[in-house]
């Protein structure tokens, strides 16, 4: 079988199970928390529990090469990997990076990619610490982070969403998605879109949300990189319920709204990379962590008791919304 056939959450699913049966009674084994499937690897360390994420940015598949500047690459390939240690509440310690070029690349552009990439670091305290430099025919830039729970003995999962759950996102969902279509020239709308723009090329990781949410007692989280749909099944898969949207809830930035009508929903249901926080939790909970946020944080939703992984969408009127629209997902063209 093909990997275009299995698509990438059926590959990771296999690779995952895999790994699984290699389960023995070694120290590492046993300290393990949570292996493949959650945003990040943690398990227990001597003091504190660890966190450790690798993440890439492929060209083609990605990012087009002159679509985006070295910097911008450099911050955003940084900046999705901190998003998934912010999904479980935690602090980035330190990066690796993993470089891959094409021999005629200059050597100012490797430098201002990680310029960007220090600038983004410096900000939360993380230290790039090594990696790796290889000569490739696609650019490909790979940074794994290493991240701590500092002193909780807590951290935000995907499996823990119960009935009852309000679900609550950070920010606004499809400004990125807006963002790539106004770059890559795909629709005459918003061409001055510059909040939309730095979304897609500039995520801002929800570190201290995160850190905040698991602080007022928020158990469940996951960032919205494949699309809120497919984040939101992500975590009704692993806790094993269904989920309810309500439409009008969803948070669309006012410019996105005004530029895209209609169509602004669907690409802030599916349209993927906004690095956002998507969480589940009781009211109260939601309540104080929004007084204390600097971003906004609004309640689209509920998870309900159902079947695993079924999502429905209504309008004002409580009736469900027809969705063709998938998440991004590698390997699978959409
Ligand atoms: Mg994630």
């Amino acid at each position: 079988m093909k990997v275009s056939a299995l698509g990438e959450f059926g590959l990771v699913e296999r690779i995952g199970k895999l790994i699984d049966k290699s389960r023995d009674t070694s120290e590492s084994w046993q300290k393990l928390i949570l292996g493949v499937g959650d945003d990040t690897a943690a398990w227990q360390g001597d003091d504190s529990i660890q966190l450790a994420k690798v993440d890439a940015l492929v060209e083609g598949i990605h990012f087009r090469h002159g679509m985006m500047s070295w910097e911008d690459l450099g911050w955003k390939a940084l900046a999705i990997n901190l998003s998934d240690i912010a999904a479980m509440g935690g602090i980035p310690k330190y990066a690796l990076v993993s470089l891959a070029v094409p021999p005629d690349i200059e050597v100012d552009d490797v430098l201002a990619l990680y310029k960007g990439m220090l600038k983004l670091a410096q900000r939360f305290g993380l230290a790039i610490i090594g990696g790796d430099t290889d000569s490739a025919p696609r650019i490909s830039v790979t940074v794994t982070v290493l991240g701590s729970m500092g002193k909780s003995k807590d951290l935000l999962t995907r499996n823990t969403a119960k009935p009852g759950d309000l679900i609550a996102v950070t920010g606004y969902l499809g400004s990125a998605a807006t963002g790539y279509e106004i770059i890559h020239g795909k629709t005459k709308n918003g061409k001055n879109h510059t909040a939309a723009k730095k979304a897609f090329l500039r995520p801002e990781p929800r570190l201290t949300e995160g850190q905040l949410l698991l602080k007022y007692g928020i158990k469940t989280a996951i960032d919205v990189s494949d699309g809120l749909l497919s984040d939101l099944r992500h975590i009704c898969k692993a806790s094993r319920v269904s989920a309810r949207l309500e439409a009008v809830k969803i948070p669309i930035a006012p410019e996105v709204a005004a530029a895209f009508g209609k169509k602004a929903l669907l690409t802030a249901l599916s349209g993927g990379e906004d690095y956002e926080l998507l969480f589940t939790g009781k009211a109260e909970a939601i309540e104080k962590a929004a007084r204390k946020a600097a971003c906004s944080i609004t309640v689209i939703g509920e998870i309900i008791a159902g079947k695993d992984g079924v999502i429905s969408v209504v309008d004002e009127a409580g009736k469900p919304l027809k969705l063709s629209e998938k998440g991004w997902e590698h390997f699978v063209s959409k």
